[in-house]
């Protein structure tokens, strides 16, 4: 059996590899390398697009764990922009000028715990888009409902 680590932002459990980290999101090598080859397939398959913003947010949500400036910044940025997107129907330019116009906000920290992260990207089918979309969907809702206890602030951020 490989050797695996558990992410300490997501609890997903992960090959322990010898890999880049992120700056400031609380990430394991693993888990961050699966994340990367999403993207890749993202950037290079435009039937894999429509997961994008939902795979990003809630995974970047999951890990801005940090207490920096940039953590706190990203964790409300995402919560809100993954709200918008599943709760408010909004569509992508709407939630792309939501997080531009959030960019600016001086947020403070979290005011209640942590929630503990029930899936992580580890069980995100990657491929092929068919099965990579309801996925990513399936993934997304799951940590906005982590989540729940901030729903009313993400409902207070969104109405910039
Ligand atoms: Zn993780």
């Amino acid at each position: 059996m490989d050797a695996a680590t558990v992410c300490e932002g997501c609890a997903g459990r992960f090959a322990a590899i010898d890999g880049p980290l992120h700056d400031y999101l609380t990430v394991s090598a693993g888990c961050w390398a699966r994340f990367g080859q999403a993207l890749a397939m993202h950037y290079s398959d435009h039937r894999y697009w429509p997961a994008h913003q939902l795979l990003t947010d809630a995974y970047v949500l999951q890990h801005s764990r940090g207490n920096d400036r940039r953590s706190i910044q990203s964790v409300h940025v995402h919560l809100a922009a993954l709200y918008a997107q599943l709760c408010l129907g909004h569509a992508e330019p709407r939630s792309i000028a939501l997080r531009r116009a959030l960019a600016e906000f001086d947020f403070k920290p979290l005011s209640k715990a942590w929630p503990i992260p029930r899936r992580s990207i580890e069980t995100v089918e990657l491929a092929p888009p068919e099965q990579h979309l309801p996925a990513v969907k399936d993934y997304a809702w799951s940590v906005l409902e982590d989540w729940e206890p901030f729903h009313d602030l993400a409902e207070r951020i969104c109405r910039v």
